[in-house]
Formats: structure tokens, sequence, C-alpha cells
């Protein structure tokens, strides 16, 4: 059988499909340079419901009782991150797809790990220290070492262990069918189309979030303009694929994941920066766009409930870009990404010398601006703690800020022009619960599956951080075990 992509979800594919006993060829269009999809450019979070913190043990190395007993992780069970995921998708996510990945999340990890992926807990980003203890926040406490690439390393090589053939630079054109049947791939291979047959076949080929045309298309407009976050690869071959042959289409085919993202970050992912040019400390500053307005509630969350809508709030600003703008109390506070070099930042000791670095602001509202905010913040009583959502809102501002309220007084004073980044689609390929793929009839393609970010109906309108990485190992280990039925009864 064949595996069209080679990042995580592919590759959970491939390896269950393995498992199941499948011949696996993997079909990867870029280089073996350049490989590995989005995955390759993700930190690595990984959200899943545990319920109780040492159920983590199946999951992240070395933890044990003694480990735990210093760090306080709250429980976060499959209710819980259904919940999430649904009042983040309005209501609107696939019931019976995301039950199946809250539902197998923990197990689907503790799989992974089995495969070779390693787990630690994630002090870096997800945990405030309060004395001697760290409190994790967000229901995030699980990524992987070496974020996507160590990932996808532990999977390279547990393919070659298990015999899985990968061949890279080799592109999916379109798939060939006999009957009502998938029986093979059409590929292009080094300026050669050729024809790959195969019992079944697996799309984890990503959406289309790397072609500006697909994106001004569906998303609207200006979505051309956006910056991709992650890899020049996902061209939505996969999708046209397989709506060509009659697949139906779903979710939210208007709606990406999208971030704030810096403004002169290059037009797709570069591996040496690779997240570190999206800036997600504005919970503890403000957004200011062209006009010298704050537009957003900075403070609605914690930063990994909504900084996946935030890049599509900049695309309706004018020029699509803003400043966030911290002073010296926020500064320490910072997240690492804000210390790179490939930065567009300006700092000054007073506003009003900011004011002037603010390229393309209007000065003079934004100082208006600044004083309305300060005195629409609650007196200060303390330091910013990060680690809870500390219910210091402004009071009696058209746009609110909901937590971590504090003055914008304390000099120096940084600001950090981002724009719209945008990290994958929501809409794709609909499939059932076994991960095959749904025609628009109503039935399952034989020998078609799908996993992975060409899916579409798990998320609409927003997206709990760490789920794209879950839902694709969920469901590419899926697709790799129907998928390797599938081509056992074509046989
Ligand atoms: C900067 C960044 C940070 C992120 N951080 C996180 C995080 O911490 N946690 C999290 O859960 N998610 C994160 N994400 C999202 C996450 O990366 C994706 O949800 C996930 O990696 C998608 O996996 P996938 O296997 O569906 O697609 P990909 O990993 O994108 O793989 C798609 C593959 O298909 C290949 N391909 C495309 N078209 C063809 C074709 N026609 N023929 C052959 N091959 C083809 C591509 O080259 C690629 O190898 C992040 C994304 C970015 C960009």
């Amino acid at each position: 059988m064949i595996v069209v992509g080679a990042g995580n979800a592919a590759m959970c594919a491939a390896l269950a499909a393995r498992e199941n006993g499948a011949e696996v060829l993997v079909l990867e269009s870029a280089s073996e340079a350049d490989r590995g999809g989005n995955t390759r450019y993700a930190a690595g979070q990984m959200r899943v419901g545990f319920g109780a913190a040492k159920n983590l043990m199946q999951v992240v190395e070395g933890l044990d009782a003694e480990a735990l007993a210093h760090v306080d992780i709250e429980d976060y069970g499959p209710a819980e991150f259904f919940d999430d995921v649904a009042r983040l998708t309005q209501y609107r996510t696939n019931a019976d797809l995301m039950d199946v990945v809250v539902g197998r999340s923990l197990d689907t990890l503790a799989w992974m790990r089995s495969q070779g992926v390693r787990f630690q807990l994630s002090f870096g980003r997800q945990a405030h220290r309060e004395g001697k203890r760290f409190r994790f926040w967000g229901n995030l406490p699980c990524e992987a070492w070496g974020g996507g690439v160590g990932m996808l390393e532990a999977y390279y090589k547990q393919a070659a262990r298990t015999g899985i053939t990968m061949l890279y630079g080799v592109a999916a054109r379109r798939l060939v069918t006999s009957g009502d049947r998938v029986c093979g791939i059409e590929v292009a291979d080094r300026g050669e189309v050729r024809r790959i047959d195969a019992g079944a076949v697996v799309l984890a080929c990503g959406g289309f979030e790397s072609n500006a045309d697909m994106r001004a298309m569906y998303l609207g407009p200006n979505w051309d303009l956006a910056k991709v976050r992650g890899t020049r690869f996902n061209t939505g071959r996969g999708l046209k694929m397989a709506l060509d042959i009659g697949a139906a289409a779903c979710g939210q085919m208007s709606g990406a994941h999208s971030t704030c993202w810096d403004l002169n970050a290059p037009e797709s992912g570069d591996l040496i920066v690779g997240d570190s040019y999206q800036k997600h400390s504005y919970p503890f500053g403000i957004m200011v766009n062209a006009r010298g307005e704050r537009f957003l509630d900075e403070g609605a969350d914690f930063r990994n409930y909504t900084y996946a809508k935030y890049g599509a709030e900049l695309l309706h600003q004018p020029g699509m870009f803003a400043w966030q703008i911290f002073d010296g109390r926020a500064i320490a506070m910072l997240r690492d990404e804000y210390r790179v070099r490939q930065v567009t930042k300006a700092r000054a000791d007073t506003l009003e010398a900011l004011a002037e670095k603010l390229e393309g602001v209007d000065a003079k509202r934004f100082l208006e601006m600044i004083g309305e905010f300060n005195r629409a913040v609650p007196a200060v009583d303390g330091p910013i703690n990060a680690g809870v959502k500390d219910g210091r809102s402004t009071h009696g501002l058209a746009v609110p800020k909901s937590n971590w309220a504090y003055p914008i007084d304390e000099p120096p004073f940084e600001a950090y022009a981002v724009t719209t980044g945008i990290t994958f689609t929501f809409g794709g390929l609909k499939i059932d619960t076994q991960a095959r793929v749904q025609s628009t009839l109503g039935q399952s393609i034989g020998g078609l599956c799908a996993a992975g970010e060409i899916v579409g109906s798990l998320f609409y309108h927003n997206y709990p951080g760490g789920s794209g990485l879950t839902a694709g190992a969920v469901f590419g280990r899926i697709a790799g075990q129907s998928a390797a039925q599938h081509a056992r009864s074509a046989r």
C-alpha cells in the first residue's frame, strides 16, 4: 500500500500499516533534506486527555511519582479535551471524529512512544514557576523531545528498521481507480509521470495552506498575502486528487489556523528560525493597528486558546499588520521567540519616543489610546501572574482586555510588528471513524483513507493548541490499520 506524505499523520499511518503486515511505500514530494511537512516546523506540543497527572507516566520518559510531586498539573481527561474543542469550534466539530481523537489520545501517545518518539514535560512553554514548584497552565503539559524534528527522526528510524520504503522528490498527482475503488496512484518523479499500483492508499499530504491560489479561492480576499508558517509543499494536491474521484469535502473550507507572525518573515517557513517568528506573549501587553487602536481582547484566555484565531484578526486590519506593545513589567516574561535576531522590533524609554518608531501607526491616536487604556485597568497589586487567568480586566473600553490588564507605563517599552502567518487549513476530506474517505454519495471509497491536516470537520474558527499533531497521530494510526486491512482483502 501507499502512503502519500512523510509528516506526522503519514508516518503514523505507515508504521501502523506495517505493524499490521502491509508492504508500505511512502511518497514524499519534498527532497529528503526538506521532508516532513509542517510536522518538521512544529514545536511538538501534543494535547492529550490523560485524566490524572500520574497517567502521563505512560508517555513521558522518566516521569515518576517523585517527579510529579514537584509539579502542579490539573486533571484533564477526554471529556475536558472534547469540551475545549467543542467550545473553541463554536460547537461545530464533528463529534464522532473528535470522540475518537480525545478518547484515543493517551493510548496513541503511548503507541508513539513504543515507536521511538520520546516525550517530556513542557516546562519551557507551558509552566509557570511559583517558588520551588511549577504550575502547568493551558492543559498542555506534554511535548516531543526535539519538537517536530525529533518526532520525525524517531519515525524515520523506525520506518528503516521495519522495512518501509521511502521515496523522496516524488509527488502524487492523480488517484488511479478500478471500478469504484482506488488501485494505485500516478506520480511525477523527476520529470517523468508514472503509475504505481497499490492495494490501498492513505492520503496524509497536508492541507492547501501553501497554495496562494487555493487560499484566495477558499479562504477569501487577502489570504493569498498571508505568510506560510511551515512547509511550502502542502499545495492541496491531495485534496484535489480525491475530489476528482468523487470524494466529499467537509468542514470549514473558508477557515484556517493562523497566528501572529513576524511582519518580515519569509513567505514560507524557514527551518533555522522555525516557529520563532511567532509572537505569542500578547496576553501580557496590547496589540495596536495602523490607526493606533486596539482591536481584540489580548487577555481573553491563555494564549493556547486564542493564538490560532488571532492571525485572521490581523488579516482584517488596515495594511494587514499590528504592533504588540509591552512595558518593563512584561518584557522579562516574553517568550524565547522574542529574543531571536530575525525580529521586527522597536524599543524606547518613553511612550512618545516609541510612538515615533512604530512604522505605519497613527502616533497621536496611539498615545491617546494608551492613556485611555491605562485609565481603564485595575490598580497594580503585584507582578503579572502568567500561571492563572487573573480576572484583571479593563472597565468601560469598547475592546476589553479580560485578564492580565496592567497599565503600559513602566519603561522601557518594546514593540514587535506582526502579520498573519497561516499554519494549516481547516476544511478537507470527509472521513469516517475508520479514516475511510467518504464519497459525495455518502459511501466509503474503497481503498482510500486519509489523516492529518487533509481531513476536514475537526476544527472550525479556532483550535486548542497541540491538537493538530494529536488528531493526525490518532487518525494516522487508524488510517494505517484500515488501509492495511483493505490491501489484504484486495489481494
Ligand atoms: C510553525 C508551526 C508550529 C506548530 N506547532 C505545533 C505544535 O506544537 N503542536 C501541534 O499539535 N501542532 C503544531 N503545528 C501544526 C502541526 O505541524 C500539524 O498539525 C501537523 O504537523 C500536520 O501533520 P500532517 O501529517 O497532516 O501534515 P504535514 O506534516 O504537513 O505533512 C504533509 C506531507 O505531505 C507531503 N506532500 C504534500 N503534497 C504531496 C504530494 N502531492 N505528493 C507527495 N507528498 C506530498 C509534504 O511534503 C509533507 O511531507 C505547528 C505547525 C507549524 C507550521
